[in-house]
């Protein structure tokens, strides 16, 4: 049986990122990744942008090349090579690829499977030209429909952030586009007003939102696809399903480790699980949330590759390293308008037992008479007994997005809306009015609070 002193299961975001640092703690660790798919390395977050034909060559996607891995990290990379179960007490993991069912050993195992897309429980959700993203594959077999079929008309099941990314990419391929979305509005992570600014934003570029649809059936149809949401019946030549995540954890259904109820595997500050000698990182794994101290269910790229870093090197034997948790800072472009999240807003800290008030703002990105700035509006909210900022929500254009790191920091920081008002923030006309957008929310907080 072969045995390696790391084993990675899953070849993506935090896979790669433990299996290189492992790499750069030693080189005299054995270090193999087992990856279920035919890539590694990839970055799924781009596949919006390649569908759009923003980016035209797949392979851009691709961060490291494969020969990079094998050749130069020295790191065993075992492709269409599935995890089917692990014992934890003997360390071994069962491996499924093309020639059969094999077992193998290791030191310290990395789990880093991710996640995959929720199938909504819709009759004829399988059927021919219904698309689900996730990765590479996902996005060249889409990204060859659209090519080759030239479809004009598209429906997006679900209004989160990739059914947003979506809706751009079908408009900018001439794609005629409806989002049906079971909630009341789209972006429901959002507070009510960037939501509207996000639908206002939507409309403009011509994609029709509706709302309230309860999707019941997708029925194939002579010229393509009829979508039905109440009485009503949609048409379209292609549809996309973007209803969110599930944790790819079940093949550990029965070995104890412990997960929390979406099956997310609870991690440390460190990536360690419950059970000796693994650790786990990324979609799959569950993240400490600073605002609360507890264990979140946020999976996104930036979180995998730190979470993936640190378990590489825990599994390498770096004691000392740790990722302190995430504040829930996120990042979405919907044509030209860019939109910020950190932190709570009302109705999340609401739901967290936190006491909260905001205040919202429209500000100028650049100083007035500088030409073609605009409006950008934000949101700050804070805990008023501790005075210390909780959220921020930014939408805008002309870098409105990348303020919002501010923000995340002030929170990260435990800053008070008073350090954050007279905050030290750059400027000069071309890239932010004298008083910049945050500190400016936070002045308006302080009168207004
Ligand atoms: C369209 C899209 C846009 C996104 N945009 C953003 C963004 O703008 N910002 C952001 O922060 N995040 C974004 N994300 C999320 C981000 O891509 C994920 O958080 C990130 O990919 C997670 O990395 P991961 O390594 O944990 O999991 P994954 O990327 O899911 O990789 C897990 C890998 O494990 C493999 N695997 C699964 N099970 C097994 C098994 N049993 N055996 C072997 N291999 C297995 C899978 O094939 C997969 O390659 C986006 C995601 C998508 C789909």
């Amino acid at each position: 049986m072969k045995k390696y002193d790391v084993l990675v299961i899953g070849g993506d975001a935090a896979g790669m990122s433990a299996a290189s640092q492992a790499r750069r703690t030693s080189d005299a660790l054995s270090i193999a990744v087992l990856e279920k798919g035919a890539h590694v390395s990839y970055a799924a977050c781009g596949l919006p942008y390649y569908i759009a034909d923003d980016v035209s060559n797949p392979e851009s996607l691709i961060a490291i090349d494969l020969n990079e891995y094998i050749k130069e990290r020295k790191i065993d990379i075992l492709l269409n090579t599935e995890a089917i179960a692990a014992d934890f007490v003997a360390h071994t993991v069962t491996i499924r690829f093309q020639g059969g069912v094999d077992t193998v050993e290791y030191g310290k195992l990395v789990i880093a499977t991710g996640a995959r897309p929720i199938v909504p429980p819709i009759r004829g959700i399988d059927a021919p030209n219904v698309f689900f993203l996730r990765n590479l594959a996902d996005g060249m077999a889409l990204r060859r429909h659209i090519d080759e079929r030239m479809p004009s008309s598209g429906i997006i099941i679900g209004g989160g952030f990739i059914g947003l990314e979506m809706a751009e990419a079908f408009r900018k391929r001439s794609i005629e586009t409806v989002i049906l979305e079971k909630f009341d509005s789209v972006a429901m992570t959002m507070s009510p007003v960037i939501r509207s600014i996000i639908l206002e934003t939507l409309r403009v570029n011509d994609v029709r939102v509706i709302t309230g649809a309860a999707i019941s059936e997708i029925l194939p149809t002579a010229t393509g696809l009829s979508v039905t949401a109440g009485d009503n019946s949609y048409a379209a030549d292609l549809v996309i399903a973007s209803t969110g995540i599930t944790p790819n954890t079940e093949f550990l259904n029965g070995t104890g480790i412990r997960m929390n109820d979406r099956g997310a595997i609870i991690v440390d500050e460190k990536s360690k699980t419950s059970v000796t000698d693994v650790f786990a990182a990324g979609d799959c794994a569950t993240v400490k949330h600073q605002l609360t101290g507890k264990n979140a269910y946020m999976p996104l790229g930036t979180t995998a590759n730190k979470q993936g870093r640190v378990a590489g090197l825990q599994a390498a034997g770096i004691a000392d390293e740790s990722f302190p948790g995430i504040v829930g800072t996120q990042m979405v472009k919907v044509f030209d308008l860019e939109v910020g999240k950190t932190g709570m807003n009302e109705a999340d800290a609401l739901r967290a037992g936190v006491p909260a008030e905001s205040t919202s703002l429209l500000w100028r990105s650049r100083a007035g008479y500088y030409p073609a700035g605009s409006r950008i509006s934000i949101t700050l909210t804070m805990n008023p007994n501790t005075r210390e900022l909780v959220g921020g929500e930014i939408a805008g254009t002309d870098g409105a997005a990348l303020r919002i790191n501010t923000v995340a920091a002030a929170i990260a920081a435990k800053m008070k809306v008073e350090q954050v008002a007279y905050l030290d923030l750059g400027y000069a006309p071309p890239f932010s009015p004298i008083w910049d957008p945050v500190n400016a929310a936070a002045q308006k907080m302080l009168r207004t609070l």
